[in-house]
């Protein structure tokens, strides 16, 4: 199929254009949006097959669900059973936004969009091109990233035709996404059985953020570390690989000089260094950097593009300098992680940590935890600490599966929790791509 390229930089001087995107969601097709986040790849969240397409065009498992984007908050009742209070006040204070509150779902919602869930995930984006289109359909949209499944996130058109020509109806050639990883994700799903709001996926909208409107929340134990053995995945994009580039990316965490030391070690054809502006000095190998230390915006704006950029490049291994984990550091820290498959190189409080993934250590935390205060020992991924080898690698890079029986709290929105589907309805030990 060809891809229509459709320009618009400005709802009002392009509304022939706005109106052209409009008419091919209409019609069912599949046309890759601009969002502050990063572009999605929108179809309309009341037409079920029209979604099909999505998770066909990207190569998506179907049992991870979508996020609906509205263009005003009228948009909303229609699309869930109940507002709670706290969703009112999130919509109030980061609306529009990069923000996702999950909320029981209405049946209007395709089970298509909620992957079967008896819960939906809503959004309002703050780009007025994205708001326009959705205001010119006079429906919602169903809208993940508009990258093949797995590979990072689109934060520019070309991006996206990179991943996407040829497969989808329409691009809207716009500006550089401004926030550049995907939304907060925060469940509310849980409120009624009385539990607190849960973090699913950390993004521009901060813990501090979010505590600042609903008060304390708990954070899924999966934000920061892998999905540990037997634990169901409360956001089923959690249990899948995410944004890898191909090349094979370690996260190194340390300071300025313990990375330029190690990565300097790691000198070889096909080797390059993933880091800060600041780091360039000093290094004797090739480096690809992703905005500047202590900057988490620029970091975050930054990120998905320098991971695009190893594989135009050709590198075969990248050692990507970690961020900070607090503010939207945790979000570019959380792609991060991911994209290294959990290979963490810890350079900096080596006492503290733990021994490698899928063991007790490592699950069971509690999901109130607060990450940024657990730097040490939060991901003991077989760190290398600093000798000349390489880092060692997790001996299980994949989650595994089985029913939910994970030590400390049990997610919140899984589906055997209010859906009265059991836990086995959904099969866990497969390991996919995420999109
Ligand atoms: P993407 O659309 O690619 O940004 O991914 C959306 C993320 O939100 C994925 O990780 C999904 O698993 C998650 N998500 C969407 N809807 C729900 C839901 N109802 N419950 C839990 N997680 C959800
Ligand atoms: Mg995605």
């Amino acid at each position: 199929m060809e891809t229509k390229r459709i320009p618009i930089y400005s709802i009002l001087d392009d509304h022939e254009a706005v109106e052209e995107a409009a008419a091919l969601l209409r019609a069912g097709g599949l046309v890759a949006i601009p969002t502050e986040t990063v572009y999605g790849l929108a179809a309309n969240a009341y037409d079920g097959q029209a979604v099909s397409k999505i998770f066909e065009a990207k190569g998506r498992p179907m049992d991870n669900p979508l996020i609906v984007h509205i263009s005003e908050f009228d948009m909303l009742p229609d699309l869930v059973e109940d507002i709670p209070e706290e969703a009112l006040e999130l919509a109030r204070l980061y609306w529009p936004g990069p923000l996702t509150i999950i909320l029981q779902k209405s049946d209007k919602i395709p089970d298509q969009v909620s992957a079967g869930l008896p819960t939906v995930a809503v959004r309002m984006p703050a780009n007025t091109v994205a708001r326009g289109i959705i205001g010119a359909c006079g429906f919602p949209l169903a809208a993940p990233s508009a990258n093949r499944s797995g590979s990072p996130s689109p934060t520019t058109a070309a991006h996206v035709l990179q991943d996407m020509d040829g497969r989808i109806d329409g691009v809207v050639v716009s500006g550089n996404a401004q926030v550049g990883v995907e939304s907060t994700v925060l469940s509310l799903a849980g409120l009624s059985e009385g539990k607190r709001p849960l973090l699913l996926r950390p993004g521009a909208v901060t813990p501090q953020m979010l505590r600042a409107a609903v008060g304390e929340i708990d954070i899924d134990p999966a934000v920061l570390r892998q999905l540990e053995d037997g634990r169901q995945a409360p956001s089923p994009g959690m249990k899948y690989k995410h944004y890898a580039p191909k090349a094979q990316v370690v996260l190194v965490e340390g300071d300025g000089e313990q990375y330029r030391n190690y990565v300097n070690r790691q000198a070889a054809p096909g080797v390059c260094a993933l880091c800060f502006e600041e780091d360039g000095q000093g290094l004797s190998l090739p480096a690809v950097t992703y905005g500047r230390a202590a900057d988490p915006d620029s970091e975050a704006r930054a990120l998905f593009d320098a991971l695009r950029r190893l594989d135009e490049a050709g590198y075969v291994t990248a050692y990507a300098h970690a961020p900070a984990k607090d503010g939207v550091g945790l979000a570019v820290y959380n792609r991060l992680v991911r994209a290294a498959a959990f290979q963490v190189v810890r350079l900096a409080e080596e006492q503290e940590q733990g021994p490698a993934y899928g063991t007790q250590n490592s699950a069971g935390n509690g999901a109130g935890g607060e990450p940024g205060s657990k730097a040490g020992n939060v991901s003991g991924n077989g760190a290398d600490g600093g000798s000349s080898g390489g880092p060692s690698k997790s001996s299980s890079r994949e989650p595994s599966g089985g029913p939910s029986n994970g030590p400390g709290r049990g997610p919140e929105n899984e589906p055997g929790n209010s859906s009265g589907k059991g836990s086995g309805d959904r099969p866990e030990s497969k390991t996919g791509e995420e999109g």
